[in-house]
This record gives C-alpha cells, structure tokens and sequence, in this order.
C-alpha cells in the first residue's frame, strides 16, 4: 500500500469549565469533548525525503506552522522512520473556529503514518507524540465522547451519546484562543458548570437539556469580542434550538437536535439569511 486517505473529525464541547491556572502557563479545564462527522481528509503518501504539505485551503500554513507537519516532525523525530512523507489536508473543517481542525489533522497524520509506514508504535509513545503536537491531540486520535481535564489531555471516554443531529454555524472572523483565554483571566466571572450532574446525564444515557447547566464559561468573553456569536445564538434559540452553545474559545456555534425537530433544522440551514457564515447540518459521531 502506497496511500493512506483518513478522515479527521472535528469536535464540539458539550460543556468547558476552567478550574484554575498551571504552573505551565496552560489552564486547568474540565469539559467533555465530542466529535462530529464533519471532517478534513488526510491523504499520506511516501516521498524519498523531508515532509510535504498541500492543501486546497487558503487559511491554513503549509510549512513547519501546520500541525500536521508538527506531527510528522515528530514522528519522524521518535521512530526508526527514516523517509519522508507527503500529506495533503482537503480542509473541510472551518479554521481556528474552536472545532479542533489543526489538532484533528494532526492525529490523522500520526495514526496515518503509523498505519503506512508499519511504525509499530506503542499506545504511550502516540499519545506522548500527540500531547507534544497540541492539548487536543490525544483526543482527536479516538474519537467518540469524552471527559477531558488537565490540559484537556487526561480522558475518560464515555458512553456514545445517542445520535444528534447538529446545526453548526460559524461566522466570518477568526479568534485567537490564547487571547481569549486571557481575556477570561482578567473578567471576574462565576458561571457555575454542575460538572458531576452533567457527566451523571450522560452517563445515564439521559436527553441532554440545556437546563441542567450545560454551559462553555468562555463563552460571555468571545461574545464581547465577536458580536456574531450573541447574534447566531440568539437565531438559533428563538427557532427553537434550546441547546446551543459555542465551542471551545468558538466563535463556531452548535445546536444539538432533538429527534423532533430535524426537518426544521434542514430547513433552518438551507434557508440560512447571514451569506458569509459557514453553515452546516452535520451530526455526533
Ligand atoms: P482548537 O479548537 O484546538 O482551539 P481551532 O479549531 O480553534 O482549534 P484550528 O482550526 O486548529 O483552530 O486553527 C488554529 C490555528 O492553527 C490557525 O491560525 C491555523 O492557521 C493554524 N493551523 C496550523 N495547522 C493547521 C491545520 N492543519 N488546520 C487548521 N489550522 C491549522
């Protein structure tokens, strides 16, 4: 086999909490990570020497920046692995949207080269590898639903949830997640996330009801940055959709659908009124 094609899923969190700050400069969070079918296709193919990005994205670093290269650096760093490698990313996952796309596609590349090149990797050295790429990484390598703290690496998968349908939204500006972050260090704020009772509901296999807390704490502070947020969310709700919520420091928005309200959902997506917003019906994995 000379090619690998291998999908890369974006996430969603179904909630963020941040309990405190590092020693290491990164915060402390506790949040559970989902993934969605929406996802980049990873193509890797062997090259005599050095690694090679391509892609059909004009929002994303082809050099030493991109994650994926950062993996198969690494790779190449922590195996016998003595070639190179090209890689081609067909992004279909909107860029710095809070969706994890840099993160997924490097877990792809380090699945992906273990596979093609027969690397024999030990679980702990890919998980090291990944934690080395980015806080994400190690998620994005199994996806599925999970309780994430630490740095968001140390996960407790879960039950698979039941499956939802998945209205995401994002509009046309990008944030930096590192100044959100601080940004939220300087607000004084208490939203409080009931992390036990949520992660029990899940447990449970219970209907997720946005009333039981479900919350993202950065949330208030990207929306005093990006108006668009407040103003997606706001859409959504008074449609109906209770549960919505923006992803990870966002400004990406997503409304999970109950069974009953599917076709409403299709109809809210094709009649979407906001032209620049990158829209999507998409559903957890
Ligand atoms: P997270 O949810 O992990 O914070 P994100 O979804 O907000 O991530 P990304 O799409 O990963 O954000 O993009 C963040 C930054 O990483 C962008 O500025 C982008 O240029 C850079 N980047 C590097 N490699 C990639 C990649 N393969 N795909 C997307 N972005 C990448």
């Amino acid at each position: 086999m000379n090619q690998l094609s291998i999908k890369a899923h974006a996430k969603i969190n179904l909630f963020l909490n941040i309990t405190g700050l590092r020693n290491d400069e990164y915060h402390e969070l506790e949040m559970v990570m989902q993934s969605i079918e929406l996802h980049d296709n990873i193509i890797i193919t062997p090259r005599k020497k050095g690694i090679n990005i391509d892609t059909n994205s004009n929002e994303i670093p082809i050099g030493s920046d991109n994650l994926a290269y950062k993996a198969a650096e690494k790779i190449i760093e922590e195996s016998d692995f003595s070639r190179g490698v090209n890689i081609f990313i067909d992004k279909k996952i909107p860029v710095a949207a809070g969706l994890a796309g840099g993160s997924t596609d490097a877990a792809a590349v380090i699945k992906g080269m273990n596979n093609l090149f027969n690397l024999d990797l030990e679980d702990h050295t890919i998980h090291d590898i990944a934690l080395k790429v980015g806080s994400d990484v190690p998620f994005c390598l199994n996806p599925g639903t999970a309780y994430a703290t630490g740095r968001g690496d140390k996960l407790e998968y879960l039950t698979a949830l039941k499956k939802y349908k998945v209205i995401l939204v994002k509009p046309p500006v990008m944030v930096s997640t590192k100044k959100i972050y601080e940004m939220y260090d300087d607000l004084d704020q208490n939203i409080e996330v009931p992390v036990k009772k949520l992660l029990k509901n899940i447990k449970k296999k219970k209907r997720l009801n946005i009333k039981d807390g479900w919350a993202n704490v950065l949330e208030p502070v990207t929306r005093n940055v990006i108006k668009e947020v407040g103003e997606i969310e706001n859409i959504l709700r008074d449609k109906g959709f209770e549960f919505t919520l923006m992803t990870g420091s966002g400004p990406a928005v997503f409304s999970l659908v109950c069974k009953n309200r599917e076709e409403a959902a299709k109809q809210l997506v094709k009649n979407w009124q906001r032209d620049q917003d990158f829209i999507i019906l998409t559903e957890t994995i």
